[in-house]
């Protein structure tokens, strides 16, 4: 499967597909974003194909371009929430991360594909 594993936000971002990701109390989480690495990992065991899979990158890459805008501090955490996943619902089936000059892509094997 071909997925997006840089973007060009301002400066490139890594995009890594562990096979899970999981939060400081060790809960399972779709994604997350590092902000100071300009990083985004995206979870293999959450999702059950290349849409979801794109949706999540988008909305963890639409989190770190709030943060690196400085946004983040004054919407707090559940406006910053609810605003990523609305952008997420509408632009994830627009962009999709087609090819274009910002992306750079790559293969990734998910346990999904036989
Ligand atoms: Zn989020």
């Amino acid at each position: 499967m071909r997925v997006p594993i840089k973007i060009k936000l301002l400066r490139w971002v890594k995009i890594a597909y562990p096979d899970a990701v999981i939060d400081e109390q060790g809960a399972p989480l779709y994604g997350r974003t590092i902000v100071g690495n300009r990083r985004v990992e995206v979870a293999k065991d959450r999702h059950s194909g290349a849409e979801d899979l794109h949706a999540t990158t988008l909305h963890e890459v639409l989190h770190l371009a709030l943060s690196v805008s400085g946004h983040s501090e004054w919407l707090g955490e559940e406006r910053e929430e609810a605003l990523v996943t609305a952008l997420e619902n509408y632009l994830a089936p627009v962009l999709c991360f087609r090819e274009n000059s910002v992306v750079s892509w790559g293969e990734v094997d998910f346990p999904w594909e036989e």
